[in-house]
């Protein structure tokens, strides 16, 4: 009996064979939109959006470090975000949300939050502080979970959130409140891209502790192969095999692989099967959810001859 879930994470809609389920980057941080596809989970990015802040440059969420602009090294922040507070974004954003969950079977949701600590101090979220007679933090954190709410009833299937690798200071950094965020979630998705998985105690370190703290099944995204990568950017089988036995046996629900296209994920899977010294030595690494990850490279084996 299968307990954990794969998924393969594509920006193309085709599906790749050997999952349980696909996830489609549907709206991307640059504001790039492609259609949903009806038996694919659609992800969406909600405030990162390069293209909403080149229409609207006003939109661009503020803060004493500068703003959340592509470029300002103050921040972990590769894209332009829109002030999550912006009530045209916002509106615009439900009614393509609700959309594309009709049209799909479902919606995980990135960037639902603040762009980072201290942000945003544009004038309306200081006027909207001001009134809301909070304290800064937890005024933030209710701006987010009120429009997690409002997302809520207009997705009709499942909504998973995704959420930052940090599982101290979210609270802080993004206005993010795990349990908040459990009452209307269906479940979690730690996304733990990374260009390499050398060290893999940091990364079952941070898995174990986000099962610790989420009420909803989690599920973890590793980075396969992005749009634009050569074989030399990106981890090696090898890497992304030990990641994944050690944070399965950490007690997460499931693991998405992030690859540009299937194919990508089908060179993956064709690595991992011919890893098969490693494959062996890896048995002995833990229970029944490290079984289920070495049964399903075996079950790729067919896939990939
Ligand atoms: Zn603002």
């Amino acid at each position: 009996m299968c307990n954990l879930k794969f998924g393969a994470y594509l920006y193309e809609p085709e599906k790749a064979t050997g999952f349980d389920f696909h996830v489609l980057r549907v709206k991307l941080e640059t504001g790039m939109r492609i259609s949903p596809v009806k038996d694919m989970y659609s992800n969406i990015a909600v405030f990162a959006d390069n293209a909403a802040s080149r229409s609207h440059p006003d939109w661009i969420s503020q803060s004493p470090l500068g703003p959340a602009r592509m470029g300002n090294s103050n921040f972990n922040i590769y894209w332009d975000v829109v002030c999550a507070t912006q009530p045209e974004h916002r509106a615009e954003q439900l009614d393509y949300i609700e959309d594309v969950d009709r049209h799909s079977l479902g919606v995980w949701l990135n960037s639902q939050y603040f762009a980072d600590h201290g942000h945003c101090t544009c004038p309306r979220c200081k006027e909207l502080w001001k009134k809301s007679g909070l304290s800064w933090l937890e005024w933030r954190r209710k701006e987010v979970t009120d429009y997690i709410a409002q997302i809520r009833e207009r997705v009709k299937k499942e909504l998973v959130m995704c959420i930052q690798p940090d599982p101290i200071s979210s609270y802080e950094r993004y206005g993010v409140d795990f349990d908040d965020l459990a009452k209307y979630a269906d479940a979690f998705n730690v996304v733990m891209f990374s260009k390499s998985y050398a060290t893999p105690w940091y990364w079952e370190m941070l898995a174990r502790g986000f099962k610790k703290l989420l009420k909803k099944p989690v599920y973890i995204s590793l980075y396969v192969f992005g749009p634009g990568d050569n074989a030399k950017d990106v981890p090696s089988a090898a890497e992304l095999l030990t990641v994944s036995v050690r944070c399965a046996r950490a007690g997460i629900d499931g693991i998405l692989y992030l690859a540009s296209g299937a194919s990508q994920i089908r060179d993956f899977q064709k690595a991992a099967v011919d890893k098969i010294e490693l494959r062996q030595r890896l048995k002995s690494y833990g229970g029944q959810p490290v079984q289920e990850i070495l049964d399903l490279v075996t079950n790729w084996e067919k896939i990939v001859e």
